[in-house]
């Protein structure tokens, strides 16, 4: 049976954001990576057909400078945008964010980053650092704690032992049913239509979001001054429909839906659709298990700070982790990790209740809920106090583990 001081359990983003941060603590750190995904231990894993684009805010971007590999993420495309419109179609509800940021380029809104791309990197970054081992495996069988110790035990007959196991595994995290930890779940009963998309008129770095009555369709700018991603909310019928439809319809209907604010505009490529479901754990810690990003909390992508969470999530717990284990602490025990727990908590429930009654508030079309909104963004604009909360908040800065800062 081998040991290892931590063992991660899942390679995507946040998994492997965990595992830059735990270099040169002298752990010796199992990566276990399901082989779902086609990989190659010598390339970058292979792309899908759909590019997937999230937001990086300036907290994010701190972790990743941290890793030494800021540059690289600049280099592969990410573009920066520095305001943000939110308006509401048929009424005079507008709210502009970050108007006076362009005087002020080192302090953006946020990055937009290729999913696929800066997951690429973490793996090629990580398959170097000299304390890290990865294993494939298609399926853990067992976890098990005892003599401080947790045991896991996978198909192929292999057991390892660890202090530590960081259930970093997603949405539908595998090593929930090991463990039992109460989840708390809901579906929003909306998929999300992705595309790329070309404009007639320049985006200005400016990220748009448009609320209708059951819809919400967001536009990320890319690189090019054209180019953008957009995040289309809907019920499931209509995601199914206006996938499958023709493109000169769904050209006529995007444009339409942005209120021609960015002219004629027309998908490129292929259009995917996803569905979406929340959920949020009560605890973050089992005995000798955390959990770590999407394995956590889900929710609605609508404020884009579901990335920004785990990576904060991955920011506090190596913190923890270094403070514990310079001080000779036991790295998995469970009173030893309260602290993370505590604070990403809070901050997972504050952003999760934000997207909540924001989503809430703006979906239906109650005469009142319209009311409330018009007079609402129209309130928030114009209030200097409020807007730089939100502004500071949307950034990331105020909830950064002090490390960091
Ligand atoms: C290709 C890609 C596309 C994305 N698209 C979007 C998007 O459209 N919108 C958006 O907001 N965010 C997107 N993201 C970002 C993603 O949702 C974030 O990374 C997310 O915030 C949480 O990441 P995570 O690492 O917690 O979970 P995940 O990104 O889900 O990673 C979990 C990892 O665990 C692995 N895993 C699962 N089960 C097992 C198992 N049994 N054994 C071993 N490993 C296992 C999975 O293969 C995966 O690699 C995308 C990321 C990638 C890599």
């Amino acid at each position: 049976m081998d040991h290892y001081d931590i063992v991660i359990f899942g390679a995507g983003i946040i998994g492997l954001s965990v595992a830059c941060g735990l270099q040169g603590l002298g752990l010796q750190v199992l990566i276990i990576k399901s082989d779902l995904i086609q990989t190659c231990l010598d390339t970058e894993i292979i792309s899908p057909t759909t590019k997937h684009f999230s937001v990086l805010n300036p907290a994010s971007q701190l972790l990743f400078q941290h890793f030494g590999i800021w540059s690289n993420i600049l280099n592969i495309n990410t573009s920066t945008f520095y305001r943000m419109d939110i308006w509401e179609r048929d009424s005079s509800g507008y709210i502009t964010f970050g108007e006076a940021l362009k005087k002020n380029p080192s302090h953006p809104l946020g990055y937009v980053i290729e999913n696929q791309k800066v997951h690429n990197l973490l793996w090629q970054h990580v398959r170097n650092l000299n304390n890290v081992t990865i294993l494939i495996s298609e399926k853990v069988t067992g976890v098990s704690f005892k003599n401080e110790k947790a045991l896991l035990s996978f198909k192929e007959n292999i057991i390892i032992s660890t202090s530590l196991i960081i259930a970093a595994d997603g949405a539908y995290s595998s090593l929930h049913q090991y463990v039992n930890i109460p989840l708390l779940s809901w579906n929003y009963k909306h998929h999300i239509l992705i595309a790329n998309v070309h404009t007639e008129i320049p985006h200005e770095e400016t990220a748009y979001q448009v609320f209708h009555t059951n819809s919400i369709l967001a536009f990320l700018p890319l690189r090019d001054p054209h180019l953008g991603a957009i995040i289309w909310s809907l019920s499931p019928k209509k995601a199914e429909y206006l996938a499958g439809t023709s493109k000169i319809l769904f050209n006529e209907k995007l444009s339409v839906n942005f209120d021609v604010k960015l002219g004629v505009c027309h998908a490129e490529g292929a259009r995917q659709v996803l569905p979406l479901q929340g959920c949020y754990a009560h605890k973050l810690i089992f005995n000798r298990l955390v959990l770590v990003g999407h394995s956590a909390h889900t929710m609605h992508p609508l404020l884009d700070q579901s990335l920004n969470l785990g990576l904060m999530d991955a920011a506090e717990l190596i913190g923890e982790i270094r403070h514990l284990h310079r001080q000779g602490k036991d790295i998995g025990q469970y009173q030893n990790l309260r602290r993370y727990e505590r604070r990403r908590k809070h901050n997972t429930f504050q952003t999760l209740l934000s997207t909540e009654v924001y989503y809430r508030t703006f979906m239906g079309d109650n005469l009142g809920k319209k009311i409330l909104h018009d007079n609402l963004l129209t309130m928030v604009n114009k209030l200097p106090g409020i807007k730089s909360y939100l502004l500071k908040n949307t950034q990331g800065m105020i909830n950064i583990p002090n490390w960091l800062r």
